[in-house]
């Protein structure tokens, strides 16, 4: 079972950029740009295109990423990050904690370590060779012969506080409007993550509209733009991680229970941990090359374990001992509705396709039933204790039983 982990890695990632090529000026300017109600009707007969994606080689944004085996303690994380990998239609993971404890560090090695996708050179959504029709863009949909692929890196977007809703969305690109009169659609950060990840920082600070629209594209893998005479559709599949600390304001129940799991992490308290993290960070800070190679088996390891993971997942059963099992979890801890429950119930089985077993066994239940329900659970005030200890308890009440 998981406890609460001993949080690790001194993050000081903010040198690495996921998307170095990528125009954030441009739609950050454009973001702030007037409405034109006039410029997209003006050749409104032109076929619909889409501005491209930098088509950088990847090489170039091949920046050493600190490696996912070589962050210590933070289990809970890790796992989560894990099991939302294996099966990303969970609904993302919530981190809360405290600040330069590696959330954003262990997204980015975990991104890392994911196996490249391969994808339609010249789609700008980066739509995978290896998708079912329905999960294509129009363009790639009505694509016919011989297309060029590319591999591409696994995305880890940042979504910036303050983001306005074209920028994450995507919006007509104006430029394009007003100088060559074409319609064409700006994807936003929602195509740039789409296969990745998409990381927001203090998501507990972003406008609640925003984090609306994310939970509802996370949830459906598709990003739909129906304004300024634009009608896009196209595939927005992605992880969503949101981190953020609780005493800087607090996300709404109601967006709460849409986030598939969280953890909390904090700064670790013991010396040699402390020892060890600062003594990783800093041998990586020194050669980042030397120290990739070092832990390069383990992060293959770990590599090799998320793609059986993933290709076990349809495999595994739940047989209706554990749904009862989950069933009196919730009900103990008196969560609402039964997100929380369906939430388990999948996140016990990517667990145990990570355990390379294709039947959940309790002890998956209780190793992600933290993950799972934390968030969930309301604040009961006859009960000071944190609602990880709340969990626990009832756990091995149920399962002591
Ligand atoms: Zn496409």
């Amino acid at each position: 079972m998981l406890t609460r982990a001993p949080s690790p890695s001194v993050a000081t990632d903010a040198n690495v950029t996921p998307f170095p090529n990528t125009r954030i000026d441009q739609s950050a300017k454009q973001g702030n740009a007037p409405k034109s109600g006039k410029a997209e009707n003006k050749k409104a007969a032109r076929p619909l295109v889409a501005t491209g994606e930098s088509s950088a080689p990847e090489s170039v944004r091949q920046k050493p990423v600190f490696p996912f085996s070589a962050i210590v303690g933070q289990d809970e994380m890790r796992r989560a990050l894990l099991i939302a990998s294996v099966d990303p239609s969970l609904g993302g993971v919530l981190v809360f904690g405290d600040r330069g404890t590696g959330k954003s560090t262990s997204v980015r090695a975990l991104a890392a370590l994911l196996p490249e996708r391969k994808v339609f050179a010249d789609c700008p959504y980066s739509c995978a060779v290896t998708s079912s029709p329905e999960h294509l863009c129009a363009g790639c949909q009505a694509a016919s012969g011989k297309r060029t692929t590319r591999s591409a890196r696994i995305p880890v977007v940042d979504l910036p506080l303050g983001s306005t809703e074209d920028r994450v969305v995507g919006s007509l690109d104006l430029e394009r409007a007003l100088t060559r009169g074409e319609k064409a659609f700006e994807p936003g950060l929602l195509a740039r993550a789409n296969g990745g990840f998409l990381y927001i920082d203090e998501v507990n600070l972003l406008e609640d509209h925003l984090v609306d629209l994310l939970l509802d594209v996370a949830a459906s893998g598709e990003n739909v733009v129906e304004r300024e005479g634009l009608s896009i559709r196209h595939p927005a599949q992605f992880v969503l991680i949101g981190s953020g600390n609780p005493e800087e304001g607090e996300l709404r129940p109601q967006l709460l229970d849409r986030f598939g799991l969280s953890v909390e992490i904090r700064t670790p308290t013991d010396i040699p941990t402390r020892i060890e993290v600062v003594k990783r960070r800093d041998a990586f800070e020194r050669d980042r090359a030397g120290f990739v190679a070092a832990y390069a088996k383990a992060d293959q390891k770990i590599r090799r374990q998320l793609i059986a993971a993933r290709a076990r997942l349809a495999d595994v059963t739940v047989s209706d001992q554990i749904l009862e099992l989950a069933a009196r979890l919730c009900l103990a801890l008196g969560t609402d509705g039964l997100r929380g429950e369906l939430t388990l119930i999948r996140a016990a089985r990517a667990s145990a396709a990570l355990d390379g077993q294709t039947v959940v066994e309790p002890r998956h239940i209780a190793e992600i039933a933290a993950s799972s329900l934390r968030h969930r659970l309301r604040r009961n005030p006859l009960d000071d204790v944190g609602s990880g200890v709340r969990i626990d308890r009832a756990l091995s009440e149920i399962m002591g039983s």
